[in-house]
């Protein structure tokens, strides 16, 4: 028999989804007459279909397979150079954002390069995490070793805990100590907040004056709508030095199901050897994709090449501010229900303090039992998330307004 990778036995969690799922069995099989009632609200899952642009391109796409003259085997690694130069265009260099194509990786999913980034890094790093936190940051870590086991509310030894709360406007403060890797997320999941160009460029000034390197997700960056938020890390000067992006097309074209993303490292940007000399990131990230990925689908990247022609841009800001509009209505109608809310301006996500006294998991069943909407209990995010709650604006209009009028009756009583 193989010994396994017994990291993955200090894993906590594991626990959120498949806990909700679980309180949300017990409770249709109990009460099978309102079971179909029941609004999903939890998962940061899109809903609405993929944009005529895309469609058409992979359709178009497919045929190109189907024909001799314009079949595509194996592509490059990286992607394709049409796309590079497309995501270049609009989201870097548009922006005077000094990125050039050939430091663009197309991948299949965001997760995964938050994951795999971990194949180029040491293990002895110290490693800062915000709390609340996208889970993913925390488990790959866990799973590559590079944290002690689960203390009490499912915090690891050996990673630095940054809390974010309405105290601190859910801006993290930076570590009292030097770390050598910090994840950030803005716009932000879970807690819908966004990082003004100052708070950035605190941390890009961080990071350069000790040798940090930033994971920047930029997942949600097609939400920002107020003037002057930063959609990139690279739109602070300096942060070429010191980041790593993550972009992805699930969340502004609704490719969930399509998988396709990208990432974005910068030449220059270096780690140490075990000498003490220095090496380039790009150098190791590419070959780690040369010899674990062989790219993504011509079909997929044809499609996302359409989110930037002129319809492609109109149709997915369509889409963007439909959900955007899900946000405002649930804000305003948990505002009018006398609950406190975060978020959901620049984010598809509204992070809501619970009702005085209930823990995340109490108003999680409260909602389940008395409204039958399914939400995020904020402490299944980390410890700071306690007595917070996420309600997702990835939903049918229909359903929004149905699960908010069902929130404001129960919350009247
Ligand atoms: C949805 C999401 C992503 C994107 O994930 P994909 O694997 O590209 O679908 C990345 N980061 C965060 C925080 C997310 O919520």
């Amino acid at each position: 028999m193989p010994t396994i990778n017994n990291h993955f036995l200090k894993l906590a969690a594991g626990y959120l989804f498949p806990e909700i799922g679980r309180r949300v069995d017990e409770f249709t099989k109990a009460n099978p007459d309102t079971a179909a009632k029941v609004i999903k609200m939890g998962i940061g899952d899109v809903t609405e279909p993929l944009t005529e642009a895309c469609v058409v391109a992979m359709h178009k796409a497919v045929d190109d397979m189907s024909k001799r003259e314009s079949f595509h085997g194996y592509g490059p690694n990286e992607g394709y150079p049409w796309l590079r130069e497309a995501i270049v265009q609009h989201d870097y260099q548009s922006r005077g954002c000094d990125i050039s194509a050939d430091e663009i990786f197309i991948s299949d999913a965001s997760k995964c390069d938050c994951a795999n980034i971990l194949d180029i890094l040491g293990h002895d790093n110290t490693i800062a995490v915000t709390d609340p936190v996208y889970p993913v940051y925390v488990d790959t870590n866990v799973m590559a070793g590079n944290t002690g086991g689960a203390e009490e509310a499912g915090r690891y030894g050996g990673l630095v805990y940054l809390p974010v709360t309405a105290e601190n406007s859910f801006t993290p403060q930076l570590p009292t100590t030097k770390v050598d890797v910090i994840y950030l997320c803005y716009p932000n999941n879970p807690t819908g907040s966004v990082a003004t160009k100052q708070t950035l460029k605190k941390w890009v000034d961080y990071a350069k004056e000790n040798g940090s390197l930033i994971l920047f997700d930029a997942a949600y960056e097609a939400y920002v709508t107020e003037p002057g938020i930063p959609r990139s890390i690279y739109e602070i000067q300096g942060a070429r030095e010191v980041a790593i992006e993550f972009r992805s097309f699930s969340k502004n074209a609704g490719f969930t199901g399509t998988r396709c993303a990208f990432a974005v490292v910068p030449k220059g940007l270096t780690g140490k050897v075990a000498d003490g000399t220095d090496i380039e990131l790009h150098k190791l990230w590419s070959r780690r994709q040369s010899t674990k990925f062989n790219g993504v689908s011509y079909i997929v990247q044809r499609g996302a090449e359409a989110v930037y022609s002129e319809a492609g841009q109109q149709q997915i800001a369509g889409l963007v501010s439909f959900y955007l509009e899900n946000a405002r209505i649930i804000r305003e109608a948990l505002q009018g229900a006398g609950m406190t809310v975060f978020g959901g301006v620049n984010a598809p996500y509204v992070w809501v303090k619970t009702p005085a006294g209930q823990s995340s998991w109490e108003f999680f069943d409260t909602l389940l039992n008395d409204a039958h909407i399914v939400g995020t209990p904020g402490s299944g995010f980390g410890a700071s998330g306690e007595s917070y709650f996420r309600i997702s604006a990835f939903n049918s209009r229909e359903n929004v307004e149905e699960a908010m009028q069902r929130i404001g009756a129960v919350l009247a009583v």
